[in-house]
Formats: C-alpha cells, sequence, structure tokens
C-alpha cells in the first residue's frame, strides 16, 4: 500500500522482503529477499538508497544505526523505533515526558511479579517487553498462582532478543482508540481524526472514525497527545498511538507503532491523503498533505482468512451489492484467522456504514449472512 502512494509520487521502491511471496514482494520489480536482522544482508540491501523505511518496526537498531553512521537516511530513526520494538523503554520514556501510563514495572522473575499484583492489586496484565503482536505476548493474570505463566510464554515469543517481563496495572477500558499521527524531518505535522478500533481476542477486526461520542475536547486532547510523542521522541512517517479509554473518559497509551498502521487504513478511500503516502511524503520531507475526512464517518473492516478462498471472485457479490464498497485484498494465502484484505465504507449515517462493511468483511470470510 505504501509502494501504490510511491507510484504516483515518482519514487522507485527497493524491497527486502523476508520471502519471495510477501505483498509487496508481488508487486515491487526491484526485490532482494533476504533476513532483515542479518547487518550484512541489510547493509548490501541499502547501499544505493536514498532512504530507507519500514512496514514493520523489527529491524534490530544496532543495523540501523550502523546504516545512519555511512550517511544512509534512516526514517524513523532507531533512536525513535525503539519506542515501538521495546515495551519497558516506552513505557520508561511515556512516564518521563509525562504521557499518561497505567502503573508498571520491569520483573526479573516470577517472585517480582507476584509481588507487584499484591501491591497494586490482582488482575494484572503482563507482556513480553519485544516480539509480541496481535496479543501473543500478552497475559491476563487474574491470581498469584498465574505468575509462571509469561516467564514460560516469553520463550516462545522472543526468539533469543533481549526480552524482559513488563508487569501492568489491569486497566478496564471500555475501548481502545487510535490517535494517528505523521511529521516530516523538518517538524511539520499533521494528525488524523481519532478512530475508535475494535477489537476481537487481541486483534483489531473494525475501525470506526471518527471514534464514536468521543467529545471535541476528548479528541483533540488525543490528537495533542500523539502530536507531543512524535515530536519529543522525534519520530519521522506515521506513528499510531494505540490507547484505552476507560469508562470516566481518561486514558492510557498500550503503544506505540511507526508506521501505516491497521487502524489508518480507512484514509485510502476516505481521507483526502491516506496514511501511506503521508508516511511516504514525510520521509521524503515533502509537505504533508490534508488529514481530514471525505465523509461524515468511515468504517474499516478487516477481512480475517475463513472459509472464502476465492477472495477475487467473492468481490462480484460484494460490489454488486454495494457500488460505494471499497475493497484491498493482500495477495495472501487465506489462512484461518489471517489478515488478509481489507474493506472500507464511509457516509453519513455510522449504524448503515457500519453495516455495510460488516456484510462485505462477512462475506469475503465466507459467511454469505454477515
Ligand atoms: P500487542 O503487541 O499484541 O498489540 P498490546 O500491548 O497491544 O499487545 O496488548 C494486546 C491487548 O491486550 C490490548 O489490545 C488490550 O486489549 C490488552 N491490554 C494490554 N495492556 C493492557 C492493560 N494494561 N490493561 C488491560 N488490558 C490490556
Amino acid at each position: 500500500m505504501m509502494h501504490q502512494a510511491a507510484i504516483s509520487l515518482g519514487i522507485t521502491v527497493r524491497l527486502l522482503a523476508e520471502g519471495p511471496d510477501v505483498s509487496a514482494a508481488q508487486v515491487i520489480a526491484d526485490v532482494t529477499v533476504g533476513d532483515y536482522t542479518d547487518p550484512a544482508t541489510v547493509e548490501a540491501f541499502a547501499t544505493g538508497c536514498d532512504v530507507i523505511t519500514f512496514d514493520h518496526e523489527h529491524v534490530p537498531t544496532t543495523i540501523l544505526h550502523d546504516l545512519q553512521s555511512r550517511g544512509i537516511a534512516v526514517r524513523p530513526g532507531p533512536d525513535a523505533l525503539v519506542h515501538a520494538q521495546d515495551k519497558a523503554v516506552m513505557r520508561a520514556r511515556m512516564e518521563a515526558i509525562g504521557a499518561p501510563n497505567p502503573t508498571w514495572r520491569v520483573c526479573a522473575d516470577a517472585d517480582e511479579l507476584r509481588a507487584f499484583g499484591d501491591e497494586i492489586g490482582w488482575p494484572i496484565i503482563a507482556k513480553t517487553s519485544r516480539g509480541g503482536y496481535d496479543g501473543k505476548g500478552v497475559w491476563k493474570i487474574e491470581g498469584p498462582d498465574g505468575v509462571d505463566e509469561p516467564f514460560t510464554g516469553m520463550k516462545q515469543v522472543s526468539a533469543g532478543e533481549q526480552v524482559v517481563i513488563v508487569a501492568e496495572e489491569f486497566v478496564p477500558f471500555a475501548r481502545e482508540l487510535s490517535a494517528l499521527v505523521v511529521r516530516s524531518p523538518s517538524g511539520q505535522a499533521a494528525a488524523y481524526p481519532i478512530s475508535e478500533s475494535v477489537q476481537t481476542g487481541g486483534i483489531c477486526v473494525e475501525t470506526l472514525t471518527p471514534a464514536p461520542g468521543l467529545s471535541e475536547p476528548a479528541a483533540v486532547a488525543a490528537q495533542q497527545l500523539a502530536l507531543r510523542i512524535s515530536h519529543e521522541l522525534g519520530v519521522v512517517g506515521m506513528l499510531a498511538v494505540e490507547l484505552m479509554e476507560r469508562a470516566d473518559g481518561s486514558v492510557v497509551v498500550n503503544e506505540l507503532a511507526m508506521r501505516p498502521h491497521n487502524t489508518g487504513h480507512w484514509t485510502i478511500d476516505a481521507a483526502r491523503t491516506s496514511q501511506f503516502e503521508n508516511h511516504i511524503r514525510a520521509v521524503l520531507d515533502l509537505p504533508l498533505g490534508e488529514p481530514d475526512m471525505r465523509a461524515p464517518v468511515a468504517v474499516m473492516a478487516n477481512v480475517l482468512g475463513g472459509d472464502e478462498t476465492d477472495l477475487t471472485g467473492a468481490l462480484l457479490h460484494c460490489f454488486a451489492r454495494d457500488r460505494e464498497l471499497r475493497a484491498h485484498l493482500y495477495g495472501k494465502e487465506v489462512k484461518p484467522g489471517r489478515k488478509v484484505g481489507h474493506v472500507t465504507t464511509y457516509g453519513d449515517d455510522l449504524e448503515v456504514v457500519r453495516r455495510r462493511a460488516a456484510h462485505a468483511a462477512g462475506y469475503l470470510m465466507g459467511d454469505p449472512n454477515a
């Protein structure tokens, strides 16, 4: 999706892909298949590139520092990116800049985790500092008996990285919000409207924009928080600040992502400038585009792999039924629960727009009665 934006800007993209069949490798001409954790592979790949950016955060920062010292622009840079890689580093930094954190602590072993829970009250959340995604590497621990689980589980998640367990107070949040901002090296920044991210089993299934019922002052405060974080951390490109909103309207930061984010996929069709185009503009230090919406409400629904395997064929029904539906398929093999595409609808009435998206996504997942 970044490539689509780059084409219009006349930018040639070179891709380092982890396999020959990944989505981006299917459409980009200049592909190197290699391991992004191997310094020699990344350095050979980067030679001749004007600027390096990412569609995930996992390239080791030591490699990125080496690229920078060779004069290659890395955007976002490793000193910012580490806050999206490591939740312990992120929590410490949020605390230092006064951004809202849950009560948290790095725990070296099960005894320390038990002490944390006894002190602040159960349940608690334990997370691996690195390597988690879509709810993997996150455990809700109901009481002292469960404190061994994250220390056993972290071995599966971490693959030998420098990983610690971060304990957090369990935040009884009412919903999750996403604040997306983009910042250029010159310091220009833009904030997208705040989205609600509807999650099932740790996976985002739907976004609603603007977040329903969020007051104007609360939305502006969330945008300002995200802009401040991007400025303090020196982020270049897109920053997604995932927020947990309590029933009283207060928020805490859950995690940061420094790349175009799933909760911003609606912007391709329903914002004046998509997050992908603004990310590319930012890393090139071009003036940023307007982030505002093309319609009062927009809904994005993820297509998770289900019984339907011929997704393009299934579009016949979806497009015949809804001429304003927008669909994006990722060229991935359909596997149960895997994100294989998304649909976006927009219009005036949230209930109607939401139903249209749910029907199309459900149909593409193999449920004709969705
Ligand atoms: P991942 O890296 O898998 O996205 P997150 O840190 O976002 O991990 O956590 C996954 C989910 O766990 C969140 O979307 C949220 O629902 C829940 N969660 C995370 N931290 C807390 C917390 N402190 N209190 C309550 N729920 C939490």
